[in-house]
């Protein structure tokens, strides 16, 4: 076989469909976020990020950054080890204690990222616990689904949302067989939020456990930061709540909170979590800081959901469609690829603003978007740039508008 070939027609039929991704070759500046230095083969420019998932700008917050240094001068840069063998520092038992406080568990346990902890979770569970059925939502992330598959049980997914569709799948599969429900608290492309308190009385009805990924919703939802099931109160009601450690804590790593008892089961059974070398020290102390500030200071959070309700309401006057949404996720709707990858080309090329296009396969084809972050660090100016930049686009680019 000519290998070369191959990948070379594999890549061109993404570049047909202009879904071909292209990385921003970005540095960021501590103290100068949102802004970020543009590499491009005509020299750097300065841009505006409006895609970062640092929701809250806490990869640049002195606490964070102070915390870190002190870590890496103490104890150097790598853990030297698997969490068995040599690898776990003081950081890593430090940092588990304080996710098992933020979510009012027994036990934390972390990951080198979230995809790896609902890889190796849902992956572990439905190896080992024997006849488990999972029951998966059917928008759920790409690790959860890769898990489930990789547990090799039986999976049945449930239309998103939808509660009656879950009761019936529910209801439908052998009364005695052990059942988890997996979903997600806030959904990362549409923004929008699951009922859990109503799929946790379906869970109880039918005996399941149920697995919620919090990774959206961490350190931006709830009086201390725990996510919408702290918010909604419902945190003791959930078995396993996965979140991570690089969104809106401005770090990297993902988590389990759960009880000791199925924390410790992970941690002795999950391939994913054994066989690799633990998280450097750094990154634990960065991410402790991290939780600590935003578990005591309501601050970030405030002037979040004031920027994401600034912009809205700017997007709205002009008539540009987003997706309507409880969260801080803002979809700008564009509805075909070609279209999305061009207008985020002329954003970034002639207004310096960096937003990547979403296209098919992360959402389904005819529903490509823009999706915009805005954080607390995007200043009135910046929000007015940026919808006035839209504005001009929509107008050139003929797409439809909503009547305001
Ligand atoms: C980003 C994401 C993950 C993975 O988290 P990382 O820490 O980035 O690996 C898991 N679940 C959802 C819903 C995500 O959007």
């Amino acid at each position: 076989m000519d290998f070369e070939a191959f990948f070379k027609s594999e890549l061109n039929g993404l570049h047909n469909e202009g879904r071909y991704r292209v990385f921003a070759d970005l540095e960021r500046h501590r103290g100068n976020f949102p802004r970020a230095t543009r590499h491009t083969p005509d020299g750097p420019r300065e841009v505006t990020v409006w895609c970062s998932n640092d929701y809250l700008g806490m990869g640049q917050h002195p606490a964070v950054v102070e915390a870190m240094k002190e870590a890496i001068d103490h104890c150097g840069a790598g853990a030297g080890g698997t969490r068995n063998i040599s690898g776990t520092t003081h950081y890593h038992v430090l940092l588990e204690q304080e996710l098992a406080d933020l979510h009012g568990k027994e036990a934390g346990l972390i990951f080198n990222s979230g995809y790896m902890s609902n890889w190796a979770t849902l992956g572990t569970l439905g190896q080992k616990i024997p006849g488990l059925i999972i029951f998966s939502d059917a928008l759920n992330h790409a690790s959860m689904i890769e898990g489930i598959r990789h547990g090799k049980c039986e999976r049945v997914i449930w239309k998103h949302n939808d509660l009656n569709d879950l009761e019936a799948k529910l209801a439908a599969a052998d009364p005695n067989a052990p059942k988890l429900i997996a979903f997600e608290s806030v959904y990362s492309m549409d923004g929008d939020i699951s009922p859990i308190k109503e799929i946790c009385d379906l869970a109880d009805k039918y005996g399941a456990m149920t697995y919620l990924d919090e990774v959206h919703a961490v350190g931006m939802y709830g009086p201390r930061g725990g996510g919408i099931a702290e918010r909604e109160g419902l945190m003791d009601r959930i078995t396993i709540i996965e979140g991570t450690l690089g969104k809106a804590f401005g770090v990297m790593g993902g988590y389990i909170a759960a009880s000791s008892a199925l924390c410790d089961f992970i941690r002795s059974f999950a391939s994913g979590f054994i066989f690799t070398t633990a998280l450097p020290p750094t990154l634990a102390a960065g991410a402790i800081a991290s939780i600590r500030h935003l578990k005591s200071s309501p601050f970030e959070r405030a002037r979040h959901q004031d920027r994401v309700r600034k912009l809205r309401a700017m997007l709205d006057k002009q008539g540009i469609p987003h997706m309507h949404n409880p969260s801080h996720i803002v979809p700008v709707m564009v509805g075909d690829a070609a279209k999305c990858k061009w207008i985020s080309d002329i954003l970034l090329d002639t207004c310096d603003i960096y937003v990547q296009p979403i296209n098919y396969p992360t959402v389904p084809r005819k529903t490509e978007r823009l999706r915009i972050t805005p954080t607390p660090l995007h200043s009135d100016g910046d929000i007015e740039h940026l919808v006035g930049s839209l504005h001009q686009l929509w107008s050139r680019c003929a797409l439809a508008r909503h009547v305001a």
